[in-house]
């Protein structure tokens, strides 16, 4: 049983290893930024509240956030374990996270600036299960569909230079706080992301001790 918080720049890695990691481990993946966009997808409430924010790269407030994360880690599938991958974003969550549950892991996957441009500019995600792809880094073998279940995939809404940009500043203002906060706390352990996707799934195995 293990509970993981995965964090780090945008394009790092978080939502692609997070997969192969949920896969490996058969543990669920919450993956937040995701289950907005199928909420937006499916013109529900919630979705319809956070569309505009999340198209210009913005962040939805916590309180909607943490209660969508204080129904799933405290739901009966997740706890044998789980891996989150988006929340938290800021010491804020952080605090109302450790209020709800101890986190085993922290894994930071550490990402240079220059690299993330070239992640983002070729992501290609599947609307339908939510796989990522990348025109040149991961391509999907079937072209334009998804290999998993065979829909056409799509460039994200907030992967536009202006959205990109504004979530890297909020990433540096908001998220980066969390280093210092896991890294008190002793569950804190960094991981090189700019290898292949093969190497970083490797790094993150036995940075995990697995
Ligand atoms: P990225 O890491 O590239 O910004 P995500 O898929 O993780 O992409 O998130 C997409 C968007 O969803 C964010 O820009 C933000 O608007 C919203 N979001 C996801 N998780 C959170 C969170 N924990 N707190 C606030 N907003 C969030
Ligand atoms: P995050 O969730 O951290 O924003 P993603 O998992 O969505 O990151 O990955 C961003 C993009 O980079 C995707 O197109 C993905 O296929 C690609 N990618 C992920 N990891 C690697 C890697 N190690 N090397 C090259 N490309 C990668
Ligand atoms: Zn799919």
């Amino acid at each position: 049983m293990i509970k993981i918080v995965l964090f780090g720049p945008q394009g790092a890695g978080k939502g692609t290893q997070a997969d192969r990691l949920s896969k490996r481990l058969e543990i669920p993946h919450i993956p937040t930024g995701q289950m907005l966009r199928e909420e937006i997808a499916a013109n529900t409430k919630l979705g319809q509240k956070v569309s505009e924010i999340m198209n210009r790269g913005e962040l939805v407030t916590d309180w909607q956030m943490n209660e969508i994360i204080r129904d799933r880690v405290n739901a009966p599938e997740y706890q044998n374990g789980f891996i989150l991958d988006g929340y938290p974003r800021n010491v804020e969550q952080a605090e109302f996270l450790d209020y709800q549950i101890a986190v085993d892991k922290v894994l930071f996957l550490n990402l240079p600036k220059t690299e993330v441009m070239k992640r983002l500019s070729g992501r290609l995600t599947c609307p339908k299960c939510g796989a990522i792809f990348h025109k040149i880094f991961n391509p999907s073998k079937s072209g334009d569909k998804c290999d998993r279940c065979g829909t056409v995939l799509q460039v994200r809404a907030d992967d536009t230079p202006e959205a990109i940009a504004k979530r890297l500043e909020q990433y540096e203002e908001e998220t980066q706080p969390l280093h210092e906060y896991y890294l008190k706390k002793g569950v804190l352990i960094e991981i090189d992301a700019a290898p292949d996707i093969e190497q970083v799934g490797l790094l993150i195995w036995e940075a995990l001790g697995l």
